[in-house]
């Protein structure tokens, strides 16, 4: 079972970015309001997340850690539909087979907050006044040849940086805040799209961005498109997302790449958050558990729709 878990973590936990990429997550899931990470050398050393959501009551608690258990599907059909980002049961599994990890939690209705560990599974009585609190530490102390291949607490600590940006652009009405090393990187107030996009993407972003809406039947797309002035060297200001959920897809990545063909020149990109939605039966979400690839039902339907979208928000001239 350990070691099934430790393969399982192989595909979920690359690294402490994949780590907070699924309790940020989870913490999401929770209904959490506001939310708080912590990370001490690139979150090798530590990942401690806080948030104020449902909680997770005893008895769950005690099953939290073992693979498969999850409160979000209990059905087939559910595999469809899923409106939670995780439903697969096993990454808190995954994660407690190579790290130190410990779960304080106080479920709402709970007169204390209860704790399990990877190796105290029986939850005990603990402190909290609401909300759930995970701590993973020494990532890999357990699995050394995996832990050879992390990079230097700077680069993990980017990758957890692209992580935490990425949910935080799609959460515009849940507050954040990230801190490495004991010093506050982030604080992001709970606000509105713009007011998230901007502080993501920042001023210049905005003085250069078209604001996008389209809508065609159960499609709609929106965001904000940035004008050819603002053309990046690489691609790292660009984001767009499926039903919520950050995607890297062929299919869209050509379509955007269409839509600038004729405005943006040589190794210059374009910088843009988009937000598809779409009937979540029209998309395939569970191609992999890291999740950012997706498959699309109408691929060839998805792609006009985006093209035309953007390639309209670029054309409509300046007011
Ligand atoms: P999944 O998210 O796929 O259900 P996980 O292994 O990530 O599986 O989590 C297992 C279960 O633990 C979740 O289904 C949820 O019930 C509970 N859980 C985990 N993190 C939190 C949290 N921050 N707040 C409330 N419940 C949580
Ligand atoms: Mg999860």
């Amino acid at each position: 079972e350990v070691l099934i878990n430790q393969i399982a973590a192989g595909e979920v936990v690359e690294r402490p970015a994949s780590v907070l990429k699924e309790l940020l997550e989870n913490s999401i899931d929770a209904g959490s309001q506001s939310i708080e990470v912590q990370l001490t050398q690139g979150g090798i050393k530590q990942l401690r997340i806080s948030d104020d959501g449902c909680g997770i009551d005893k008895d769950q608690l005690a099953l939290a850690l073992e693979r498969h258990a999850t409160s979000k599907i209990s059905s087939l059909e559910d595999l469809e539909a899923v409106g939670t980002m995780g439903f697969r049961g096993e990454a808190l599994a995954a994660i407690a087979s190579v790290a130190r990890t410990r779960i304080t939690s106080r479920a709402r209705d709970a007169s204390h907050a209860w704790r399990v560990s990877e190796r105290e599974r029986e939850p005990m009585p603990a402190a909290l006044n609401g909300g759930t609190v995970v701590e993973v530490e020494d990532l890999y102390y357990n699995t050394p040849a995996r832990r050879k291949f992390l990079k230097s607490d700077a680069t993990e600590y980017g990758h957890c940086d692209d992580v935490f940006r990425r949910i935080a652009l799609a959460k515009p009405e849940v507050g954040l805040q990230i801190s490495h090393n004991g010093r506050v990187n982030m604080r992001l107030a709970a606000g509105d799209a713009e007011r998230r996009t901007r502080e993501i993407l920042g001023d210049d972003f905005m003085a250069q961005a078209r604001p996008l809406l389209a809508e065609s039947g159960l499609l709609r797309l929106s965001g904000y498109v940035s004008l050819p002035a603002y053309a990046r060297s690489n691609r790292d200001a660009q984001y767009f997302y499926v039903n919520g959920r950050f995607v890297r897809d062929k299919l869209i990545q050509h379509a955007l790449r269409e839509a600038y063909a004729d405005i943006l020149h040589g190794s210059r990109h374009p910088a843009f958050v988009l937000f598809l939605d779409l009937d979540p039966a029209g998309v395939d979400v569970n191609v992999h558990p890291a999740k950012t690839e997706v498959r699309f039902r109408e691929g060839r339907a998805i792609h006009q729709f985006v093209f035309h979208a953007v390639t309209r928000t670029l054309a409509t001239p300046v007011q």
